[in-house]
Order: C-alpha cells, then structure tokens, then sequence
C-alpha cells in the first residue's frame, strides 16, 4: 500500500463522526427493529444510522462498521509503524558498490563519478556488483570486509544480503547506490 493510499484511508478516518462507534437495536418508523451504528454507548444519539432491519447477518454488519471507526485507525496506525521500521532495517542494509577500473579519463566533479579507494575517479560501467553496506563493509566505512571478499558469493542483480532479501518488499526502496 502505498503512502497516498494510507493519507487517503486515514483522511476519511479523520473526517467520520469521532469514535469510538456502537451497535445498537432500535425501533425503525414502523415500529420493527432495527441495526443501528451510534456514536454513543447505549444512548439514543444516532447520529450514524440504521444499517438495516434485525437479521443475524445485519448484526455482523453493524459491528462491522461501528469497529471500522476505531479498526482502521489503528491498522493505519500499525501499518506505519511495521513500515517504518522496516525501512530503518532498509536504510542499514543498503547497498555498497565495489568497482574495478572502467578505463575511461574521468574529471572529479563530472556526473555519476565517484572516487573509490584503489581505483580511482569511477562511472556505472566500473561497477562490479553491490554488498551490504552494513553486513558486508563495516557501516559504509572501512570498505569491503576480508570476509565479505572472501567467503560471500556477490554478484550483479543478487539480493547484497539475507536481510536486504527479506526486505525486498514492495514498500522498500534501495537507495540504488
Ligand atoms: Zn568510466
Ligand atoms: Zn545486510
Ligand atoms: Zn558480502
């Protein structure tokens, strides 16, 4: 789901009558009774309205939509939250590039070149593969890890780590480093 689609939950959320909502049994216009959605707890303030005559399946109903006022919220609420922790996983597992020497004469300040240690001023075409910013290169710092150089099997197009992997979900946006 994304960002625009939560506002857009959360915006009608916000505009409905505040909760919490109650399901209630009222007497409609003709005296039979009826599944109401209130505004209060056992009070006659119906000010959301009847959902319908009394069958088993309006009364699920109305408990419906009277929880819909306070469930969606706190979905709303949740989802963000799962959310935003994940994209804090994401911005730790990002990846990092290692490169070779692209041949060609690069300026420093020219477009999508980089300076790498031991290999100099670097365009895309230099780019070997990505690791893990953080499972693979110590933080970002100290460059690729002995471990990471000798013992994992990166290559182009592959997930940089288990996490990053498991993140990889339609909500996560790498940094595309
Ligand atoms: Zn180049
Ligand atoms: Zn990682
Ligand atoms: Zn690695």
């Amino acid at each position: 789901m994304t960002e625009q689609e939560l506002e857009a939950i959360s915006a009608r959320a916000e505009a409905a009558t505040p909760g919490p909502w109650h399901k209630e049994y009222a007497d409609g216009a003709d005296d039979r009774p009826q599944v109401w959605v209130t505004t209060t707890d056992g009070d006659a303030e119906f000010s959301v309205g009847p959902v319908h005559y009394v069958t088993h399946q309006t009364q699920h109903d109305g408990q419906f939509i009277a929880d819909a006022r306070t469930d969606v919220p706190a979905l709303v609420a949740a989802l963000r939250e799962a959310q935003s922790t994940i994209a804090r996983v994401a911005a730790i597992h990002r990846p990092y590039g290692i490169y070779e020497e692209c041949g060609h004469d690069h300026e420093p300040d020219e477009p999508g070149v980089t300076e790498v240690d031991d290999v100099g001023l670097v365009c895309a075409e230099g780019k070997m593969y990505d690791i893990c910013g953080s499972c693979c290169a110590h933080d970002f710092e100290g460059g690729q890890d002995a471990e990471c150089a000798e013992n994992h099997a990166h290559a182009k197009g592959e997930a940089i780590c288990d996490t990053f992997a498991a993140l990889h979900v339609a909500s996560v946006k790498s940094d595309g480093a």
